[in-house]
């Protein structure tokens, strides 16, 4: 039986995993994706003490530095069920395997969220995307849409400033909600960017990939506008959703979203359960790679103190 479970292999369940094995502990880490959601990013230039690395780059570094302890051992894979019978926490993952662990920090991270729009699902693939850094060079000269106004969004249409030709940026509102200076001082102003405000995408045409798209405008008198606009990649930046669904028999808090609610210690509401990174409620509402690894050391500290 291990001292602690950690699942998820992004920069919380990582960092957990460190801190855990340098306490002596002996440590099992799941995960489905090395690095979790940075494996996805194009560039890092926030990451104190690192000033640029690409995501997979800052994956493989936190991936190696987890495997510098021989009492940590590492599994790629999914887990499907986890439960706390008796003190004893059981960890199942799609190989039939079940694995013990006296503790458990969860560190799940986020999905990306649908947007329910007419013709999504059927272009998902075909022109429509969830991951502008994993999918923008396929749009080089090409007319893109991002959909969203947070740090995700803005940091899509600033990575595609250098591929597309036209970047439209349609907004909810009439502002951003994004608060990284940066990134909008960057598309402020830049010609290939039209923010399209107040606005939706009510549909998405193409006979076998994304051909256009209408837009539905709400201006201040209340009148409303619907136009098509010719693109050809749309990317869907709207925020994410929490990977609680595998949690919801064990009985931890969760706030209405599925987010996993947690205390200053990264505990949950069970003893022995504890909670790191983008999928919990956290300490404040940056979901950021230093905010996680901060949550990651902290539950492996808070497991570690349980156990004694
Ligand atoms: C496009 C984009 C760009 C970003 N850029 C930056 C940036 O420049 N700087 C910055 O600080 N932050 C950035 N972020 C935010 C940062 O990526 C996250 O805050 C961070 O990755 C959260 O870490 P985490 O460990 O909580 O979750 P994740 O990174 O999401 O990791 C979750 C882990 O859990 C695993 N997992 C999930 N379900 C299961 C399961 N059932 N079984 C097994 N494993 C499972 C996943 O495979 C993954 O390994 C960016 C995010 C996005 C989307």
């Amino acid at each position: 039986m291990y001292d602690l479970i950690v699942v998820g292999l992004g920069p919380a369940g990582i960092s957990a995993a460190i801190y855990a094995s340098r306490y002596n502990m002996s440590v099992l880490i799941i995960g489905s994706q090395i690095g979790g959601m940075i494996s996805l990013t194009h560039l890092i230039d926030n990451y104190p003490g690192i000033p640029e690395v690409t995501g997979p780059d800052l994956s493989q570094k936190l991936f190696d530095h987890a495997k510098k302890f021989k009492n940590c051992e590492i599994k790629t894979g999914t887990v499907n069920a986890i439960q706390k019978i008796n003190d004893i926490i059981y960890v199942s993952t799609e190989d039939g395997q079940i694995h013990e662990g006296k503790s458990i920090v969860l560190a799940l991270g986020t999905d990306k969220k649908k947007a329910d729009i007419k013709g999504e699902k059927d272009f998902t693939g075909k022109g429509v995307s969830y991951c502008t850094i994993c999918d923008a060079m396929f749009y080089k000269n090409k007319i893109t849409t991002v959909i969203g106004s947070g740090n995700s969004a803005l940091k899509g249409v600033n990575h595609l400033l250098n591929i597309a030709e036209k970047i439209y940026l349609i907004i909810r509102k009439d502002s951003l909600s994004a608060n990284d200076e940066a990134d909008m001082q960057i598309i402020n102003n830049n010609p290939k960017v039209e923010i399209i405000k107040n606005s939706n995408v009510t549909e998405i045409k193409g006979i076998n990939k994304v051909e256009s798209m209408v837009v539905k405008t709400i201006s201040e008198d209340g009148a409303v506008l619907e136009k098509e606009l010719k693109t050809d990649g749309i990317f869907i930046e709207i925020g994410a959703v929490p990977y609680s669904v595998l949690l919801k028999g064990l009985g931890i808090d969760m706030d209405a979203q599925g987010f996993i609610k947690i205390d200053q210690h990264c505990k949950t509401s069970i003893d022995g359960i504890y909670a790191a990174g983008d999928i919990t409620t956290g300490f404040s509402d940056l979901k950021q790679i230093i905010v996680a690894e901060a949550m990651g050391a902290v539950a492996a500290t808070t497991a570690k103190k349980y156990l004694k």
